[in-house]
């Protein structure tokens, strides 16, 4: 079985079209999605519809939560909240139905997926260090954990005692090992931060037992263009050219 993941699609619908078309030659079989599919973007409702139209599973993201009012956006930063007030106005009763519908976390066929951490998912925390990683390998039974959330793709491998990340770039697909646990972050739909500004995306086959990254050019203007049109912050649609 093929698994497509997307994650952090922020309400980019030109990157989510991309995703989506590219899924649709990979022969995968499935799609799930891992959270944030609202919030920095200036087309939330056409992604939420997408992603319910489209998606098996989905969990929710904090970037969700604060368009919902479930979180305070005390510790975004001031772009982020700033969007995160214009997509709680934006949202339709269809999107808010769904969004708030969706939970922090669930088990599809021994994967484990979650937005951002399966220790204490509603915590949000990041898991940028070995340390982090290991803390958060040690809270899921399952062979294999599914995260988005940093916008940062990578694969960390646990072999015993041991912790190591993967190199995971685009095309290469990674062995994942039998006898090994994994941490996956499948990177960003609609706003990646590791200075690269495709739009990307991960797929897993569990029969072949490979990883794979896809990056993929898109039409970022557009979307700046929207961004601006909506009267969101400038630097939003600056950082997607920048892929930050
Ligand atoms: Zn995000």
């Amino acid at each position: 079985m093929r698994t497509a993941f997307i994650s952090d699609i922020h309400a980019n619908l030109d990157a989510l079209e991309t995703v989506l078309a590219d899924i649709g030659r990979q022969e995968t079989d499935r799609i799930v999605c891992l959270g944030d599919i609202v919030g920095y973007g200036p087309e939330p409702n056409p992604c939420v519809a997408r992603v319910r139209e489209v998606s098996k599973v989905t969990v929710v993201g904090n970037h969700d939560y604060a368009a919902l009012g479930r979180i305070d956006t005390l510790g975004f930063n001031e772009y982020a909240r700033a969007a995160a007030e214009w997509t709680a106005s934006a949202l339709d009763k269809d999107s808010i139905e769904f969004l708030g519908s969706l939970p922090l976390k669930t088990v599809l066929d021994g994967m484990h997926l979650v937005h951002a951490s399966p220790l204490d998912p509603e915590r949000w925390t990041y898991i940028l260090s070995y340390q982090e990683a290991k803390r958060q390998l040690a809270a899921f039974p399952e062979q294999i954990c599914f995260v988005g959330h940093s916008h940062l793709p990578i694969v960390v491998e646990e072999e015993g005692d041991e912790i190591r990340a993967l190199p995971f770039s685009s095309d290469i697909p990674v062995r994942i090992h039998k006898d090994r646990r994994y941490l996956v972050n499948v990177g960003s739909v609609g706003q990646p931060r590791d200075r690269d500004p495709r739009c990307g995306y991960a797929w897993y086959d569990d029969e072949a037992r490979a990883v794979m990254l896809r990056r993929l050019e898109y039409p970022i203007a557009n979307v700046q263009k929207k961004i601006i049109d909506a009267g969101l912050p400038p630097f939003l649609a600056q950082r997607l050219a920048d892929g930050v």
